[in-house]
């Protein structure tokens, strides 16, 4: 029987792997042996499944549960057909018996809490499961999906895609049984949700791919919760039997204890929300009676009453905009300070001459995103940012009453966000008895005196009064209102607030209740776009060949120092971004910005302080004989005119550039850059331009072991040099960036610069650093990059960090060349210098002084290099870390032999690291270079948060 399943599986679906059933020479496929004893033995030769099983794999990606549900889908809906005489059989661990297995097992349990958590689960079977077995569609199921039964593989890397650890393969037909088909999900959910954080999140996975493969009914999808916990009683009950005959089998005990601890935290979810979270898996809308309710509301409007003394129909509101993106709430407003919020909010009131303020319903509320922007956060997880009441902003005491009759179903106290008042729920019913819920909160304590559970109230009745939260007088305090469509068990403060990944479960629980406040839908400003949207539109009028990041590209809102926030309320550690040099919308920075903006912002063609100001500063950071200041607005703009200035001053028009090298966007400079003409659409170098190769130590000609890399790396251009000669030209520039960021975040060997340099002025032309990406402190020993390499360069170029995200950058030189330049032609850049851009980079430099970023980024920067080198022992993926300061790069590779690139990889890397929150990107020519470069106020915890997120990401490649 075992045998013809496993043999109708492989011959059906090839795709749902099972152990293949061997034949002797005589065609046989069971055979017998004797025994010494005369006993008789049954064997069978099974083919081995090769791969990992789900439960030796630590980080199960929802991905991964996600193809656990495919395949057991897929083979359910294989096996549908199948039939034999042996199928129908009467067997323990058919969950159809559970109540009589349970029942049967639970006395050999010896803790009385335990016990009575198995006889819940036995009375759920009763009560639900008995009296619907009937309607449920029954078919031949593995029934053992556990997770040791479970291989999975991590498939061969097609192309540039890395798909992750997938499920292959079931092993074990030994409990097979023609049963209910919904018991085969059941069971493998149970053991997916051992040891999880969030069980039925990861449940959700499995029953969604399962559900898209084989479709469940509304009551299969019911009854799952209840069936997977009885199949875990069933098994601690079964294994406590046993233990009792066997208690040295320690198989016996193998998910025993994982399973108790999952079934106390289970015992006390309710079963609807289980339910609910599956039925959104399914597509079906969550909580099924919620729409019925809201219609229900919506035809009752003659028998609703106001909430407070305001009609809100005709009341003058002030919708107020508390989300992540709000305007009203820049990096000035300390959000966790109630006084400031309440009285941004008042001015907005006055102004709008309201007599009541409203906070909106299913709104990503900025305040409960905030407690991720503090630098000495060790993790970036989910937090409850959802609004799911309305808010109505009024006077303390002010009366509340009961829109609509009901009883008074139970009150409590302070709730978890707000810390003043106390919360009445009334609950009401439809007219078909369908219950549903009001709940008010922020009341003052004794408006509630009086009032007791069970009590009818009447639509008018007085609930209560605004608590009066212990703001001064010309602030604003509010009352919570939120409708409810089922209490699911909760008995202490209800959620008033729900993660975004549960978003839609929740507002189908708590749909928005201003069908009850009815405040006209003109209040509300029309919401922003969402992600899709935007999308959408960027393809339309967007030149396609902008790129946008990460397979689900974020929408971002806000930044604040080293986090960016989606619109969600999601806040991601920024690893990547070295614009904002001294962190998101850092305050002195804006704040310089805004002040000077409000003041002054013309062209440099008056005399200003700023200007004058500015470049003096500049100049004080570089080595003699660099003291020349030229405004522009772009790295880009800044390498333009450096060619100019070269030109300019040797005559000459010829360039030598690195390989990989990035220099700008405009037409000269694609073609200095190598990895624009080297790189898809390009088509190499101009006759100008002369590339030599890059000076990387590890994948090289000359490597690490070299004795004089850098020496011998510089030799290529005297070489180039030496042809530019022969051919009767002279070398205008050599152009370099003073670390390699597009080549692959490649920290130039020792002594090449000083080698490079002097072969270039032996030649008569000049030397100009790059330093658009790195400078400003970044390499934490040194303030400019090219001081590392002991140069002085005769052009240096400056820009990204330079403004903060501000556009201004600049080109430092030398007064003799500068006077090359002054030929009579003048040069004027209408935006260059100007005195907004000139406040934004004082502050910059200010900020970097005071707050000692230099340092921070030598020594964070020390400690992130240090934790991602050590990774290296253990994960062979890491070929090489290096880098300076906060400028780091980690290259992957599959063989650290031949060094082949782990491209795929590293773009996979970079989607996991995403999804736990932290924000990298690849680059390098082969793309297998992890980039690291954040923000300079990245602190200590930041990083070692960065090495253990992507520690764990890499160990998904290790098991199996
Ligand atoms: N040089 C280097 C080294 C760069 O990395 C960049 C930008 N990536 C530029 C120049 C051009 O700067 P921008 O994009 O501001 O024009």
């Amino acid at each position: 029987f075992q045998n013809r399943a496993m043999e109708h599986l492989a011959n059906r679906s090839p795709s749902t792997a099972c152990p293949r059933v061997c034949t002797t020479s005589s065609g046989e496929t069971i055979i017998t042996v004797k025994g010494a004893e005369g006993s008789t033995h049954y064997v069978r030769l099974l083919t081995y499944l090769r791969g990992t099983p789900l439960a030796d794999v630590r980080t199960q990606t929802p991905e991964l549960l996600q193809s656990l549900g495919r395949f057991l889908g897929t083979m359910d809906k294989t096996l549908e057909d199948f039939s034999h005489h042996a199928a129908p059989r009467e067997f323990h661990w058919d969950l159809k018996n559970a109540g009589v297995v349970i029942s049967g097992n639970i006395d050999h349990i010896a803790d009385s809490r335990r016990r009575s958590i198995a006889g819940h689960f036995l009375k759920q079977f009763a009560t639900f499961v008995e009296p619907a077995q009937h309607e449920l569609r029954q078919s031949f199921i593995h029934n053992d999906g556990n997770d040791h039964n479970i291989i999975t593989a991590l498939p061969d890397i097609s192309g540039e895609e890395m798909i992750g650890r997938r499920v292959t393969g079931i092993v074990d037909f030994g409990d097979a049984v023609h049963s209910h088909t919904v018991n085969e999900l059941a069971v493998a959910i149970a053991y997916v949700m051992l040891g999880k954080e969030d069980p039925i999140s990861a449940a959700a996975h499995v029953v969604k791919a399962y559900n898209d493969v084989l479709p469940l009914t509304e009551l299969e999808i019911e009854l799952l919760f209840t069936l997977a916990c009885l199949r875990l009683s069933m098994s601690v009950t079964i294994s406590a039997c046993q233990q009792e005959l066997e208690p040295d089998n320690e198989y016996l005990r193998i998910s025993e204890k994982s399973a108790w601890q999952l079934l106390e935290c289970l015992v006390d979810m309710s079963p609807n929300w289980a339910n609910y979270v599956f039925r959104h898996a399914c597509s079906l809308p969550p909580c099924p009676q919620s729409h019925a309710i809201s219609n229900w509301l919506e035809q009752a409007e003659e028998r609703i009453g106001p909430v407070t003394k305001h009609d809100l129909r005709s009341a003058s509101t002030c919708v107020f905009d508390l989300s992540i993106g709000s305007p009203d709430f820049g990096c000035d407003t300390d959000v966790a300070d109630m006084r400031a919020v309440g009285r941004t909010l008042k001015d907005k009131m006055d102004l709008a001459d309201a007599l009541v303020g409203i906070g909106r319903h299913n709104e990503a509320r900025y305040a409960y995103a905030d407690s991720q922007a503090d630098s000495d956060s060790s993790e970036v997880s989910e937090e409850k940012t959802i609004h799911l009441g309305i808010d109505l902003f009024l006077d303390a005491g002010t009366d509340v009453y009961a829109p609509l009759e009901g009883i008074i179903h139970s009150f409590s106290d302070a709730s978890e966000h707000s810390e003043h008042g106390s919360t009445i729920i009334l609950q009401h019913k439809t007219d078909d008895g369908s219950p549903f819920f009001t709940l008010y909160g922020n009341l003052s304590e004794d408006s509630l005196e009086g009032l007791c559970a069970g009590n009818s109230i009447k639509s008018g009745d007085q609930i209560g009064r605004v608590a009066d939260q212990d703001l001064d007088d010309s602030q604003l305090h509010h009352l919570h209102f939120q409708l409810i469509a089922d209490m699911l068990d909760i008995t202490g403060d209800f959620p008033r607030f729900c993660m975004p990944s549960q978003r839609d479960i929740w507002l189908s629980i708590c749909p928005d209740p201003n069908i009850i406040l009815a405040i006209p839908d003109g209040s509300f400003p029309a919401g922003g776009r969402t992600g899709e949207d935007i999308l959408m539109e960027r393809e339309q009028y967007i030149g396609r060949s902008l790129s946008i990041s990460y397979g689900r590209p974020l929408k971002i809102v806000r930044g604040a120092m080293q986090y960016l926030y989606d619109d969600t309320g999601r806040a991601y550690l920024d690893a990547v971004n070295n614009v904002p040099h001294v962190g998101h919308c850092h305050p002195r920075v804006v704040g310089a910005a805004q002040r000077q903006m409000a003041l002054l912002n013309t062209n440099t063609r008056y005399l200003h302080d700023l200007l004058v100001e500015y470049a003096e500063r500049l100049c004080a950071t570089m080595p003699d004989p660099l003291g020349v200041c030229y405004f522009v607005c772009t790295g880009s703009e800044a390498n333009e005119l450096a060619i100019r200035l070269a030109r300019a001053h040797t005559k000459n028009t010829d360039f030598i550039v690195v390989e990989g090298a990035y220099h700008g966007n405009t037409g000269s400079l694609i073609d200095l850059s190598s990895y624009k003409f080297d790189g898809p659409g390009g088509k190499g170098p101009p006759s100008h331009v002369h590339k030599v190769i890059m000076p990387d130590v590890y994948r090289g000609i000359y490597k690490s072991d070299h004795p004089n890399p850098g020496k011998a790396y510089a030799e290529h251009v005297r070489e180039s040099v030496a042809q530019l000669h022969a051919e009767k030209r002279n070398v205008c520039a050599f152009f370099c960036e003073s670390l390699l960021g597009c080549g692959g975040q490649i920290v130039l060997p020792n002594g090449y610069l000083q080698a490079v340099y002097r072969h270039i002025m032996d030649a008569g032309g000049v030397c100009i650093a790059d330093e658009v990406q790195v400078g400003f402190g970044r390499v934490g020993s040194h303030f400019w990059g090219f001081q590392t390499q002991d140069v002085v360069p005769d052009i240096v170029t400056l820009g990204k960090p330079m403004g903060n995200g501000h556009p201004v950058a600049a080109v430092v030189t030398t007064p003799e060349i500068a006077a090359s330049f002054d030929n009579g032609m003048e040069y004027f850049n209408t935006y260059g210098g100007n005195p907004v851009s000139c406040a934004v980079g004082l502050a910059v430099l200010d900020v970097i002084k005071d707050e000692n970023l230099q340092e921070n980024a030598r020594r964070v920067g020390a400690r992130l290099k240090a934790g991602l080198a050590n990774l290296m022992h253990k994960h062979p993926l890491i070929g090489d870390v290096r880098g300076l300061g906060l400028f780091i790069g980690v290259e992957l590779v599959t063989d650290r032999q031949t060094l082949a690139p782990a491209s795929a990889h590293a773009s996979y890397i970079v989607e996991r690291m995403k999804d736990s929150g932290i924000l990298i990107s690849t680059d390098g020519p082969l793309h297998n270079v992890l980039k690291i470069k954040p923000p300079l106020v990245f602190s200590e915890a930041n990083a070692d948060l960065l090495v253990g997120t992507l520690d764990r990401i890499l160990e998904e490649f290790r098991q199996g």
